[in-house]
């Protein structure tokens, strides 16, 4: 088997989100990284009372044991740049899922940098964890400020300003997602000779559960054994199964296009034990010109309209359509194209290639701005009550542990990895939430950083609460692939666990296709 998309250490370690619940970006082409955070200690609260004060006309008097009690109850977020502040929000949370902008300020230096945009995102993914479903704020009538709220996505409860305390307030409001449970999807691509022992391994060792709920296959491009043990974890450990179109092999010029689309067909109608069904795609990548680019979206989408037309009816419900492409118009034509013709299920593509064969996907900032664009153009119609359902997301093969953290707030509901097969190859554990660290100390070609000792292991473990029976021996781990591999699928399992813990409902995980 060969692997349709694959991460790269780049991607792992160019992150800049998600990393001990900061996350920065660079603003306002500076260079300089905005941190938005809670406050970790109260030493901030005299600049954030003076950079009110400063701002008294607009917002009101506050005292300062008012931002000392929102800071205690997590309810104040501050922008900080250079460890200076650059703007804080105060907001509450109310029993009644409603959540209200008290204040928010940034400071006259660092205007112009997104600092306010990013404390209202903070906000806004903070009270959705919190349950909230309305944000709500009001501003005197006559302030600037009003310009800023519907650039952001607040919408005006009413044409008229509701008269205030001392002058005429505009009230503001903004509706809420309600947070979307995410899947760990694990790419059994180039697992053709691993899948026997990883079988085995989990059978004599591992929990009566299995290591992964849902498990991603490129269906006619993998060998009839391997395809056979794929079977038996979906019969037997109850694991479901997406078929992957081989969009991968047509961009590596494996097979056409054209000879793709009936052979798919085929297999999907004679084969009805999956999941979710992959409709056929043409990956653009990052070295075609822009009409080639254009002339990709528009078979995808056209064509996977076509192919989902052709399917058996019983499987169109579990098609999913995939989004290429490196505009918003491309992501839209294909969203658009593939809700109006009934399917609901979506995934992403289109992330920047690079490798000799443009085989490796590249999480940069190109392909984040898409996934925003893709956001908005997903939550906009639902949130304007437009359209009443929210289409499932699956990204597709980006995956390090170090980049989860940032896409629930792409609306993801799932997500695939090769990573914590092709990883434990070159002798890497992955520990939540952090880079893949090197246990083989050098044994294997291609590891990375420095080997990790055992102490270090068992300490990172501890912190990020991890236990597994394959790693309890440090030995073994060293010298075990199939134990780092499951390992690994573990540790993907347990973080996308706590991603999902923020979600109030405890909903089960929602669905790839179907
Ligand atoms: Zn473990």
């Amino acid at each position: 088997m060969t692997t349709r998309r694959t991460t790269t250490a780049t991607a792992e370690d160019a992150s800049q989100e998600g990393r001990g619940g900061a996350r920065t970006s660079r603003a306002g082409g500076s260079g300089l990284a905005v941190a938005v955070v809670k406050p970790a200690d109260l030493a901030i609260i005299d600049a954030i009372k003076a950079l009110a004060d400063q701002h008294r006309d607009e917002l009101g008097f506050h005292t300062r044991q008012a931002f000392i009690d929102s800071a205690r109850r997590g309810e104040l977020i501050v922008a900080t740049l250079r460890d200076a502040l650059a703007g804080f929000v105060r907001f509450h949370k109310r029993r009644d899922h409603a959540a209200t902008i008290y204040e928010i300020a940034t400071s006259p230096v660092r205007r112009r940098r997104g600092v306010a945009r990013r404390l209202v995102e903070a906000v806004v993914e903070e009270v959705r964890r919190l349950g909230a479903r309305t944000l709500r704020l009001s501003c005197p009538a006559e302030l600037s400020a009003n310009e800023f709220y519907p650039a952001v996505g607040f919408s005006r409860v009413s044409p008229r300003s509701r008269p205030g305390k001392q002058r005429p307030l505009i009230e503001w409001q903004m509706p809420i997602l309600p947070p979307r449970p995410m899947t760990f999807v694990a790419s059994l691509s180039n697992a053709a000779n691993d899948l026997r022992h990883l079988i085995r391994l989990w059978e004599d060792e591992g929990s009566d559960d299995r290591p992964f709920e849902r498990c991603i296959i490129t269906p006619l491009f993998t060998d009839g054994r391997s395809l056979q043990h794929v079977r038996y974890i979906h019969d037997r450990w109850g694991v479901r199964v997406v078929f992957d179109s081989g969009g991968f092999f047509v961009q590596q010029g494996k097979v056409t296009y054209d000879e793709l689309f009936p052979r798919l067909l085929d297999y999907y109608a004679h084969n009805d034990w999956a999941d979710s069904y992959v409709l056929p795609d043409f990956v653009p990548t990052s070295r075609n010109s822009a009409s080639e680019v254009d002339e990709r979206v528009h078979v995808t989408a056209a064509e996977g309209v076509k192919f989902h037309n052709r399917m058996p009816s019983d499987l169109r419900p579990r098609a999913l359509g995939v989004l290429q492409g490196h505009s918003a118009a491309h992501l839209k034509f294909c969203l658009e194209t593939y809700l109006g013709s009934g399917i609901p299920h979506l995934g992403f593509g289109s992330f920047d290639t690079g490798g000799i064969n443009a085989e490796i996907n590249l999480f940069t900032a190109q392909s984040s701005q898409r996934l925003e664009v893709l956001r908005e153009l997903l939550e906009g119609p639902y949130l304007r009550g437009e359209g009443d359902i929210l289409p499932s997301l699956h990204l597709f093969g980006v995956s390090s542990p170090a980049l989860l953290a940032s896409f629930p707030r792409f609306l993801a509901t799932s997500f695939d990895s090769s990573g914590w097969l092709r990883t434990a190859g070159y002798g890497n554990v992955y520990l939540p939430f952090l880079s893949r660290r090197n246990v083989t100390h050098g044994a294997s070609a291609l590891s990375c950083g420095t080997g990790l000792s055992a102490a270090a292991f068992y300490t990172a473990c501890a912190t990020s609460g991890h236990e597994c029976p394959f790693c309890r021996d440090f030995d073994r781990i060293r010298k075990d692939r199939y134990a780092r591999m499951l390992h690994n699928a573990l540790v993907f399992r347990e973080m996308t666990a706590r991603l999902n813990d923020a979600c109030p409902d405890g909903a089960a995980a929602a669905s790839v296709g179907g």
